[in-house]
């Protein structure tokens, strides 16, 4: 981790990716600037190629000097990856295998996945604001096994194909994921739900097992809950609150995360941090290269903005920033600055850039407590 203290300055490597990733990745650098020059910190930026982008330069998702590049940076900014003129099923090469490659390069085994309901935006959200208020959870995705990197192939059988892609897990993946949630779950409100499919998958009752097991020897401080993926679904839209903490298998995590995406009103406003055993964090918004608004000035850049918060947070050591940073955007929400996917009927939207100015002008201006304990009170109330 770098930090404040370090002589040098941090290294950020910034991954801008395909569609809206570049748009929203100039209005992260820009908070960050922003936020560097009030605190004080010092940070160079290497840029690559990665997804379709680099498909068609190098003719390789996830290129060498890419690659190279992050592992010599505290952390690494991506922006998203693919779009349709690279979606031929059976194309060799897929922008997706990059994001793939670079999680598991780096052994960004956690994604972390913040899901806050900002008072400003509860009347936003199409489940109803008393079921949303003050919600304020994370998923922790096991992001390096599972479904998506298990046995799988194809061939032929008599009338058809047979395809096939296995769920596998072993003791130690899910040992290290175990710890991580409960690490966090015990700096915040000390529970954790533990989310698998046990009446059917052998790997979830493996999943069950060892999680219950590291909790009650390490953790026996966190209070620990398992719930079946089906039910979580459900629980996740009608009573959201009685969550803290969720870890989960990489696609179950993947999937949930999406739905609980509605409960923040959009997914442009979710972050999300990688992380592994040491090496570069992996910061990025949850959400994909939204080939459908690209280019056009209208993209959410929040949540690639509080990716760069999480990334000062837990890679920079600049918890200065971070607070400030996230204060910000809370800051500009409230005065009713909105970006098309979270406007409310008879409101003008603003742009991509102007959203991004604006929170990078309360960045360098705002007084922190006192926006903080003000943020307090209007939970409460
Ligand atoms: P998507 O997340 O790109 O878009 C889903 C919907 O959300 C779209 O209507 C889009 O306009 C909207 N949206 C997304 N980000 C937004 C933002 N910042 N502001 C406002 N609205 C936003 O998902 P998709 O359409 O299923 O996928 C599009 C492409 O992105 C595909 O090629 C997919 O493979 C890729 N993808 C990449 C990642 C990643 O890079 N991590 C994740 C998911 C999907």
């Amino acid at each position: 981790m770098s930090s404040s203290t370090d002589t040098r300055p941090a290294r950020i490597m910034l991954l801008p990716g395909d569609g809206v990733g570049p748009e929203v990745i100039n209005e992260a650098h820009k908070v960050l600037r922003a936020a560097a020059e009030r605190f004080g910190h010092r940070f160079e930026l290497c840029q690559g190629l990665i997804g379709g982008c680099a498909i068609d330069r190098t003719a390789d998702p996830l290129p060498a000097n890419t690659l190279s590049l992050c592992r010599q940076c505290d952390a690494v900014l991506l922006g998203a990856v693919g779009g349709p003129q690279w979606d031929d099923p059976l194309a060799a090469v897929r922008p997706e295998q990059g994001l793939l490659r670079i999680r598991s390069e780096l052994g960004l085994f956690a994604n972390l996945r913040p899901v806050r309901v900002y008072p400003a935006l509860a009347n936003n959200v199409p489940l109803k604001p008393e079921i949303v208020a003050n919600v304020d959870l994370v998923v922790v995705r096991e992001l390096t096994g599972g479904l998506y990197f298990g046995k799988r192939g194809r061939e032929p059988v008599e009338g058809g194909e047979h395809a096939y892609d296995t769920m596998s897990y072993t003791t130690p993946e899910i040992e290290r994921i175990a710890r991580m949630a409960a690490m966090l779950a015990r700096s915040r409100g000390g529970k954790l739900t533990s989310v698998d499919k046990a009446n059917v998958l052998e790997s979830s009752r493996l999943w069950r097992a060892t999680v219950t097991r590291v909790i009650a020897d390490e953790f026996p401080d966190v209070e620990l809950e398992h719930v079946l993926v089906d039910s979580a679904a459900m629980h996740l839209i009608q009573r959201p609150r009685r969550f803290d903490v969720i870890v989960t298998e990489n696609m179950f995590g993947d999937i949930l995360t999406d739905e609980a995406s509605v409960l923040a009103g959009s997914m442009g406003l979710l972050p999300s941090a990688s992380l592994g055993d040491g090496g570069p964090g992996l910061y990025e918004p949850i959400h994909g290269s939204a080939p459908d608004i690209a280019g056009r000035n209208i993209a959410n850049p929040i949540g690639m903005i509080l990716s760069a918060a999480m990334m000062c947070r837990m890679s920079l050591g600049w918890i200065d920033a971070a607070d400030c940073i996230t204060a910000a955007v809370e800051h500009v929400l409230r005065t009713g600055r909105r970006t098309a996917d979270i406007v409310s009927a008879g409101q003008t939207p603003i742009g991509t850039a102007e959203m991004g100015t604006r929170i990078a002008d309360f960045v360098a201006i705002m007084d922190v407590a006192a926006k903080r304990s003000r943020e307090t009170e209007c939970v409460r109330t």
